[in-house]
């Protein structure tokens, strides 16, 4: 088993070998062959020759394959982050507020058809920001709720001596009146 394991990157080579010198070597000495039969020049200088034009001519066509390889990933990239660039909203129609899904890009003018009533809405992208650290208070409710509970005090006994200041005060005032 552990054999194996060493070998297997020799006979990796070894079967591109199988799979691409033996095919070209083939050729060449058909090529070869084929034009010494007919009586021109020796056997091994044209198999040399064949076999070189082979290698350059597979060389090239690497090259070109693997440069369309390359633009097809590019092309495929760019349709990826155009399907990114899009993102689906449901919005109310202005003309019948029948909710529509529609999709939206941003930086760009958008715009859809009711699927109700055929009228063509104009949508515009509104940004809002907040600060990550407090809460959304946007809404005037809510905000309304923040204020009192920030007003109320805290402190029991500040509000037991303000209750018993203004109850002597009163006390003052009934003396003074009598
Ligand atoms: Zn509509």
């Amino acid at each position: 088993m552990n054999l194996k394991e060493k070998l297997k990157p020799a006979l990796d080579v070894l079967t591109i070998l199988i799979f691409s010198a033996v095919p070209t070597c083939i050729v060449s000495s058909i090529f070869a062959g084929g034009i010494t039969l007919l009586g021109f020049g020796n056997f091994w200088g044209w198999f040399y020759l064949v076999t070189a034009i082979q290698a350059i001519l597979g060389w090239l066509v690497n090259v070109v394959s693997s440069k369309v390889l390359g633009v097809r990933m590019l092309e495929a990239q760019a349709q990826a982050l155009l399907a990114n660039a899009y993102q689906n909203a449901e919005l109310n129609c202005s003309y019948c507020n029948v909710r529509n899904t529609t999709r939206l890009a941003i930086g760009k003018e958008n715009s859809f058809k009711c699927a109700a009533c055929n009228s063509v809405n104009a949508v515009h992208i509104q940004f809002t920001t907040a600060r990550s650290t407090e809460p959304l208070t946007s809404d005037k409710v809510l905000k309304d709720i923040f204020d009192k509970i920030a007003d109320e005090p805290i402190d029991t006994t500040t509000k037991q001596n303000a209750i018993n200041t203004s109850k002597i005060e009163v006390d003052k005032s009934t003396k003074q009146e009598s």
